[in-house]
């Protein structure tokens, strides 16, 4: 299959070489007769145009003798190379320059008709039946007091135009196998420049299909191919990259799977077996329960991020007052802030402030943030949530001064499952999963969300949202 298109650019090679060679061979040669057949008949009938008025008008009124005339046309015969003959317009040969003059001999052509050239000057063929091989014969008519006489014929062989024209031909032959063989050069071109990348292309799209994503191949032009080859290639490698991306995926669900579970069946096989004796029993379930918890929590993160991926995100968007949804979420926190001693300011522009938004979506934002802000934070911190108007949006932060984030996993903190080294003495039941989730919603809403932290001092989120100015309308 491969050499297919290689094979069909040779054969229209072939065949556009086996049709020049038609082409010159019918059209050209015919042409080239016709032309050389017309310049011919063009001389000759100059000729006897000019014998027509001079010696033979002279014959006809006994200006000059037979003989004298007969002299003339056989000097201009050898001349012209042609036979010249006067004849009577009933068809009867009165000088012929290829014979003597016998006037006892009377030649007649039969037949003759000088109408049958209808218009035109010269003729081909046997000339009614004189000459046994093709002649091409002009025809001049001698004319005084506007009367017809007679007629000068010339007679020429064909077969000395027919030695020209092979000549002119094999000229073009030449020409034609000399521009076939440059023509070559396209071929060259075909294959340097379309056929070979295509292979390489073909090739690399088999290895690829094979599953060999990370296989290289180089084609260097910036033409259309080039652009083709370029976009497999970043095809190839987008899709290699989203396979580790599942590996690495499906390593950290079953690692985050799998810690809970074992040490679950652990506390469970110690309580059965007696190595937990009874009276501990209700310690061991509350660490049971945790670990159950995070299970759940895990799972959870897991559903909703696969439902942001798999539904493109799709939003319920409504017009709602930011300032109370943080209200409500500062208020759920209350438990998990006073465990801590965490002081919470809510720093909010106006008292009510529109934005149209997935409601439940944001909820999950703040909720994840905050979370993640009391998580990190020291006992006795203090965090803040701003919300501030600008260019129509209002921008939303939640603020901490906890343990900060080590600026080279500042850039990691938004992917699956990434947790700080420093973070994880601090939350044990952190899934990782909380801040992709937040930026997958940002990012539907065509918002942004980002970071400000520094280790040891406390770290800053903070997101955008459209605001409405005015929410009667709605
Ligand atoms: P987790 O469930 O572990 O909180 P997240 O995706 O919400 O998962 O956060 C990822 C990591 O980013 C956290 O494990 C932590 O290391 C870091 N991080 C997030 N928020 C903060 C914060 N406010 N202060 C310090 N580190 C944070």
């Amino acid at each position: 299959m491969r050499k297919t298109l290689y094979l069909k650019f040779i054969l229209a090679y072939i065949i556009f070489g086996v049709f020049s060679f038609i082409m010159v061979a019918t059209f050209a040669s015919n042409m080239t007769m016709e032309q050389l057949k017309r310049e011919k008949a063009e001389t000759l009938y100059k000729e006897a145009t000019l014998i027509a008025n001079t010696y033979a008008a002279d014959l006809y009124t006994n200006d000059t003798s037979l003989d004298t005339v007969k002299h003339e046309l056989d000097a201009l015969d050898v001349y012209l190379d042609s036979i010249i003959w006067i004849i009577n317009p009933s068809g009867r040969m009165v000088i012929d320059s290829s014979k003597p003059l016998n006037l006892d001999d009377e030649v007649i052509i039969e037949g003759f008709d000088p109408t049958i050239m209808s218009g035109a000057y010269y003729t081909t063929g046997d000339f009614f039946g004189s000459f046994d091989d093709e002649k091409l014969s002009v025809l001049a008519p001698i004319t005084t007091g506007y009367k017809v006489r007679g007629y000068v014929v010339i007679h020429t062989s064909m077969a000395g135009m027919m030695k020209s024209k092979e000549s002119l031909l094999s000229i073009s032959y030449i020409l034609m196998v000399l521009i076939f063989l440059l023509s070559m050069i396209i071929l060259i071109f075909f294959t340097e420049f379309v056929y070979v990348p295509i292979r390489r292309i073909t090739d690399a799209t088999e290895q690829y299909a094979a599953g060999n994503m990370h296989y290289e191949f180089t084609i260097d032009s910036d033409d259309e191919i080039g652009y083709l080859a370029a976009a497999l290639q970043y095809m190839a490698s987008e899709i290699s990259k989203a396979e580790d991306n599942q590996k690495k995926f499906v390593a950290n669900v079953s690692h985050d799977f799998r810690s809970p579970l074992t040490s679950i069946k652990g506390y469970l096989e110690a309580m059965i077996d007696g190595t937990i004796p009874e009276d501990k029993h209700e310690k061991y379930l509350g660490i049971l329960l945790n670990e159950t918890e995070r299970l759940t929590k895990l799972t959870n993160s897991l559903l909703t991020l696969n439902n942001l991926n798999v539904r493109g995100v799709v939003l319920e968007k409504s017009v709602f007052d930011i300032n109370q949804v943080i209200r409500d979420t500062a208020a759920s926190a209350e438990v998990q802030l006073s465990a801590k001693e965490i002081r919470l300011d809510l720093v909010l522009t106006g008292d009510e402030l529109y934005v149209e938004a997935d409601m439940g979506k944001i909820q999950q934002v703040l909720y994840n943030l905050l979370d993640n802000a009391i998580k990190f934070s020291h006992t006795g911190g203090v965090i803040k949530i701003e919300t501030t108007e600008k260019h129509s949006k209002v921008f939303i932060s939640v603020k901490d001064n906890g343990i900060g984030i080590p600026k080279d996993s500042l850039k990691l903190i938004w992917d699956r499952f990434y947790k700080t080294d420093l973070s994880r003495g601090k939350d044990k039941k952190g899934t990782g999963l909380g801040l992709s989730i937040a930026k997958e919603i940002i990012s539907a809403h065509d918002e942004h969300i980002n970071v400000i932290s520094t280790e040891g001092v406390g770290s800053e989120f903070i997101f955008s949202l459209p605001i409405v100015d005015d929410e009667d309308d709605y």
